[in-house]
């Protein structure tokens, strides 16, 4: 094919014996082969993954951004919010490429989208203090009272904050806001990640979808510690509580050095969507909406802001990160005047050089490209 460059598959007979099939000895198994079943021109291919599983007229249907990789390929989540008694129950059903010239024009790769499990499996549905289930009132009272002290005693770089690039640029802004200018604590994105497959077409090695937006507000790079200094720290006693937003330090780590901070430092505090091996072993667990269960940004590997949009609403109990951070910073007495990701963003927008100028209107539906890619630098005080 065209798009793939793997031409497995072509049109054999003429007239009205045309049929499309694959050359003898070739399988259907490219980087891309969910896109013939977009491209059938009468809809005779369909895709096994989704066949069956509802009537198309029970779908809704919300345009969004893969999160898979940072090219950020623009797309239409399918899903049925209010039948629960199929699919198992999960909500979403299919990933549909939605055409962006800049983006991904008509096309997403099979990895994307059939990689949206995780919105309905393995979530984290309550809040946990220390394996047993608590209250955000009671979540967000100890967390801030072990804010407070660190803010009074001034010794803000004994709390490391480690946030995945999974989060958007809304989540991260607030992080700075409140971890690295208030309580000048250690706060990162850069965590290992082993680079996955790429190609030269959509597919980058970089699996996080806001790599960029988080070193352009200065948490990656050369200005920002690691994780591996991070975690470092806290072993050796330099860092007594520890908050992971969306990001499992087993993976990276191992399940002996979770377990260590675990029995180490005085708070460890976990935030995400899934459960993993942080889970079990962080003192706070706090559910936290999926990126499609929220508003907000992701600039892709090209420097092209787009929103995400909120396709689904969050699970019961589990809360945007956003909302999380405005509720911990409030109540630490921070100037933070904003109430939704479009209010933050216009504080984003105020404060970080590169989002200058920018509004959620003017990033409208397909995106824009910024203009001023340069390292993350606060704008003078007016
Ligand atoms: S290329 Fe990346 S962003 Fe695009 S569909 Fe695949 S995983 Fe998602």
């Amino acid at each position: 094919m065209y798009i793939s460059k793997t031409r497995e598959f072509g049109i054999f007979g003429r007239g009205d014996r045309a049929e499309l099939g694959l050359y003898p000895g070739q399988r259907l198994e490219n980087p891309y082969s969910g896109n013939v079943v977009d491209i059938c021109p009468v809809g005779a291919l369909t895709d096994r993954d989704f066949r069956f599983k509802a009537r198309v007229w029970y779908f809704s249907s919300a345009p969004t951004v893969c999160n898979g990789c940072a090219q950020g390929c623009n797309v239409d989540l399918h899903f049925v919010p209010d039948r629960p008694h199929l699919n198992d129950g999960a909500r979403v059903l299919r990933l549909k490429p939605r055409y962006n010239a800049d983006v991904n024009q008509w096309w997403m790769c099979d990895e994307g989208r059939y990689g949206f499990g995780w919105i309905d499996k393995g979530r984290i549905t309550k809040v946990h203090n220390q394996g047993v289930e608590a209250t955000w009132d009671q979540a967000i009272g100890a967390i801030t009272t072990e804010l407070a002290n660190l803010r009074q005693s001034r010794t803000g770089t004994q709390f490391g904050v480690i946030a995945s690039s999974q989060l958007t640029n809304e989540d991260l802004f607030l992080i700075k806001e409140i971890f690295q200018v208030a309580l000048d604590a250690l706060v990162t994105t850069s965590v290992p990640e082993r680079p996955g497959y790429s190609d030269d077409f959509l597919i980058k090695a970089d699996k996080n979808p806001n790599t960029l937006g988080a070193s352009l507000l200065g948490l990656s790079g050369s200005d920002a510690p690691d994780a591996a200094g991070i975690v470092e720290a806290a072993l050796q006693g330099h860092i007594e509580s520890l908050w992971v937003f969306d990001y499992d330090l087993a993976k990276s780590f191992g399940i002996d050095t979770v377990e260590h901070l675990s029995r180490r430092l005085r708070l460890l505090v976990f935030s995400g969507p899934n459960e993993n091996a942080m889970t079990s072993w962080s003192h706070w667990v706090l559910p936290a909406a999926g990126y499609v269960e929220k508003d907000g940004t992701f600039v892709n590997c090209h420097g092209r802001i787009q929103r995400i949009g909120r396709a689904l609403p969050p699970l019961p109990d589990s809360r945007a990160e956003w909302s999380i951070l405005l509720d911990i910073g409030r109540q630490l007495g921070l100037a933070l005047p904003w109430r939704n990701p479009q209010e933050i963003f216009a504080g984003l927008a105020e404060r970080v050089i590169p989002f200058a100028g920018l509004s959620y209107d003017k990033v409208g539906s397909r995106g824009i490209a910024l203009t001023t890619i340069v390292p993350a630098a606060r704008m003078p005080a007016s």
